[in-house]
């Protein structure tokens, strides 16, 4: 079959918000080594940098927002690392962050999450929490054990306060025992938490690993297939990361939840990713459409502006969205992973029909 259109199976349960993915900084306290993610060679990012390009960011959703349909406008910041909460400034960040907001909150609702190894103390712990509405909890085996310690009574902390969170154990092979330990542990304690596989070189199980999680994880045989199955899976399609079902060519009846398309490319394809994706990088200084696509509206591949720039890019988007809302951007990378989900079509046509469930 070829893909034409593709667009997320629109329902009440499954609206397509924003998404702005904030990287605070690239240290960790920990230093995990199946990690790619961190780099604690690098500095701290400037506090007053990290303020100005979250301000610039809100100010981005907000300008999408401006041409969203009223019940479509909610947005989710993700704030990450490295580690997040390691940034020195950070208590001070998120406070600033309830007050950046307040002067969009009747027009758009804000999801303040926090990924993290949420290993701090509990005077911080408390602090950082009244600025979140959501904490996405995980824990990595290879951090010292004191700070372990730090996780699971916040963990418990925020489980007993009714707050929304979520949360992983990375099921690290060296360290098997531990991570079956704590997984069991937290199951029992009623905890929100999944395992979740590592992926590369360090992600090497055997047989004994997973007859271990499937006696009391009926969800791993999915991640499990989907993992060993992931290369070759990427060569004949993708499915949404956020698990949505996708519409292709406009098929309402039939939503699917793997996309085939060979090499899961949509190079030359119409795609609207900068009206549902942010990425404010404060140790690069830049902004990009996401965490893994860097295409930007004048068709190349790279940042879309700089925090010296940004300003002036969002005034320039915001007169583009004016004019016409139909602002998309034309894909030139030869790989879609996250972003996937984002409506696009051959013809801008069709984009536009598409784009008519979300913008006024
Ligand atoms: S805690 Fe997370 S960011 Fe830090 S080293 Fe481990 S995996 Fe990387
Ligand atoms: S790589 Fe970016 S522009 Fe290309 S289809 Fe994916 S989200 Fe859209």
């Amino acid at each position: 079959m070829q893909i034409k259109t593709l667009e997320p199976y629109a329902s009440p349960k499954h609206k397509m918000g924003f998404l702005c993915d904030w990287r605070v900084t690239m240290k960790c306290n920990y230093d995990c080594t199946y990690c790619g993610g961190h780099d604690n060679r690098q500095a701290h990012p400037d506090k007053e940098l990290c303020l100005t390009m979250l301000g610039q960011a809100m100010s981005y959703i907000d300008t999408v927002m401006d041409v969203k349909k009223p019940r479509l406008r909610s947005a989710t910041l993700n704030i990450y690392g490295g580690e997040a909460l390691y940034h020195p400034d950070i208590v001070y960040l998120l406070k600033e962050s309830s007050e950046l907001y307040k002067k969009y909150s009747h027009k758009w609702s804000l999801t303040r999450l926090l990924t993290t190894n949420a290993s701090c103390k509990e005077d911080k712990w408390k602090e950082v929490v009244k600025h979140l509405e959501y904490v996405q909890f995980s824990y990595h085996t290879e951090g010292p054990g004191k700070l372990k310690e730090n996780f699971l009574r916040n963990l418990e902390v925020t489980h007993k306060s009714g707050k929304r969170y979520g949360g992983i154990v990375v099921m690290y092979p060296k360290n098997w025992q531990e991570c079956v330990y704590m997984l069991k542990f937290m199951q029992k304690k009623g905890y929100n938490i999944q395992p979740k596989l590592v992926d590369g070189p360090t992600g090497n199980y055997t047989e004994e690993h997973f007859d271990d999680l499937r006696k009391f994880w009926p969800r791993l045989s999915k991640e499990l297939t989907d993992k060993m199955q992931n290369v070759e899976i990427i060569r004949r399609g993708r499915a949404c990361c956020g698990e949505r079902l996708m519409c292709i060519n406009r098929d309402f009846k039939h939503p699917a939840k793997f996309v085939p398309q060979p090499n899961n490319s949509y190079v030359g394809f119409n795609c609207s990713a900068n009206q549902f994706f942010l990425m404010a990088d404060s140790h690069t200084k830049s902004f990009y459409t996401n965490k893994d696509c860097r295409v930007t509206l004048d068709g190349k591949l790279g940042a879309l502006a700089t925090s010296d720039t940004m300003d002036d890019y969002i005034s320039s988007l915001k007169s583009k969205l004016e004019n016409d809302s139909n602002t998309y951007l034309t894909c030139v990378q030869k790989t879609c992973i996250c972003g996937i989900c984002a409506p696009k079509s051959t013809s801008i046509d069709e984009l536009k029909k598409v784009m008519k469930v979300y913008n006024l």
